[in-house]
């Protein structure tokens, strides 16, 4: 039953996720405005080509308002230039999805402005087939893109509009053949929301394989350390504190070896839940390997980020973690190593590695405690370094 409901909880999770861009994570807007931005620029590149390239089939199809349409498609190639100019300059995802409806709108705009040039024909069939389709084609060519269901439709809507308007206009809106055009383009409509919204679906996963670790649910190794040098640049260049707290179980060996490992896979999960519970937006937490997670606490000082170690002790110390087949509910506790980077030469492998000597020497100190680097007493060797950035490209 419990399955059940989790089931049903990660389906209205991802149906969410499908409907609007509002859950997903910074980092997979990143990756997803790199890969509409890399296409919307060579759509726009492409229209204004082949827009340019249909002045002489004007000539040859059309034997008034040749003039002026092929001024029309002068001004929407330069508009889609300028677009797919200016889009290529940004990088935010915002940006994209702007640059796409800028897109659509130009062209209906000129499906719109083209009609009104020519009269609105609707029973030239040179026209029908090259200028009427033209709709049709831009919104099957997006079918490239990963968008929401929103986003989509948006588009579509864009498009229904322009083609609703240029039917009143012709007065054609109630012909039959009209109607059976709608009914056509509804059915297209409707498979190229599926595949744009199939695309993003499958890129989510894509990206929650890559960067999830599958256990807990939190960043991965390669993706915690990408995303905190990230992080640790801006926030060095801004001269702001940078903490970073390294956590390890105590003792976790012994849970598997008692409980079996079911049991600490279990008590892994509810480590991070306690976590996850006390962090703030603006932090970083994964899983660092094994029983290690890491904590990045971006704009933190040493003093804050002593608090936020209690808490996560507190927390966890007073956990009782319930797992089937085990009387009594688990007891674990976490020993923290903790260092503040105050310092714009330091670098983030240099606080990784100050938080890691901070740990041993919460280990040694009796385990359930948190220590912070303290430079007079800095031990390691070059030689005995990990590299703590190895995944990190
Ligand atoms: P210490 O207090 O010194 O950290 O002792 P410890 O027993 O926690 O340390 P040690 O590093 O020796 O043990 C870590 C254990 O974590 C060993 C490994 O079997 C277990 N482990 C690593 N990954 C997983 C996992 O995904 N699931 C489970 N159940 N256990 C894991
Ligand atoms: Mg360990
Ligand atoms: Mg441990």
């Amino acid at each position: 039953m419990r399955d059940m409901e989790l089931s049903l909880s990660q389906y209205k999770t991802q149906l969410g996720e499908l409907l609007t861009a509002r859950s997903h994570a910074a980092a997979f807007n990143t990756t997803r405005a790199t890969y509409l931005r890399t296409r919307i620029v060579a759509l726009c590149y492409i229209w204004a080509a082949l827009c340019a390239l249909w002045i002489p089939v004007d000539a040859l199809l059309l034997n008034e308002s040749v003039t002026t349409l092929a001024i029309f498609r002068l001004k929407l190639c330069a508009v889609l230039l300028f677009i797919g100019w200016t889009t290529n300059q940004r990088s935010t995802l915002n940006a994209c999805r702007n640059a796409m409806f800028a897109l659509v709108v130009s062209l209906n705009m000129f499906y719109m402005l083209t009609n009104h040039q020519l009269g609105y024909p609707h029973n030239i069939d040179a026209f029908s087939y090259c200028y009427n389709l033209l709709p049709f084609v831009y919104v099957v060519i997006l079918t490239i893109l990963p968008l929401t269901v929103k986003e989509s439709v948006c588009v579509m809507l864009i498009t229904a509009a322009s083609q609703i308007y240029v039917d009143i206009q012709s007065g054609a809106l109630l012909s039959f053949d009209t109607i059976a055009l709608y009914w056509l383009q509804t059915v297209v409509g409707i498979l190229v929301i599926w595949a744009q919204t199939s695309k993003l679906h499958m890129m989510l996963r894509l990206y929650r394989h890559a960067t999830l670790d599958p256990l807990t649910g939190v960043y991965n190794r390669r993706m915690l350390l990408t995303l905190a040098k990230r992080d640790f640049e801006n926030t060095r260049t801004k001269s702001r504190p940078y903490s970073v707290l390294l956590m390890d179980l105590d003792r976790f060996k012994r849970v598997n070896d008692r409980y079996g490992h079911h049991a600490g896979d279990i008590v892994l999960q509810a480590f991070t839940q306690a976590v996850q519970e006390t962090q703030r937006k603006s932090d970083i937490f994964g899983r660092f390997g094994g029983e290690e997670f890491i904590l990045f606490l971006p704009q933190c000082s040493a003093d804050n980020a002593q608090l936020v170690a209690d808490r996560i002790m507190t927390r966890v110390r007073d956990m009782g973690i319930e797992v089937e087949g085990v009387s009594e509910p688990l007891k674990v506790t976490t020993s923290i190593g903790i260092s503040t980077s105050l310092c714009k030469s330091d670098d983030l492998s240099l606080i990784l590695e100050q938080a890691d000597q901070a740990l041993f020497k919460a280990k040694n100190g009796g385990r359930d405690q948190s220590s912070t680097y303290d430079q007079e007493e800095d031990l390691i060797e070059d030689g005995q370094k990990r590299p703590w950035l190895e995944l990190v490209n």
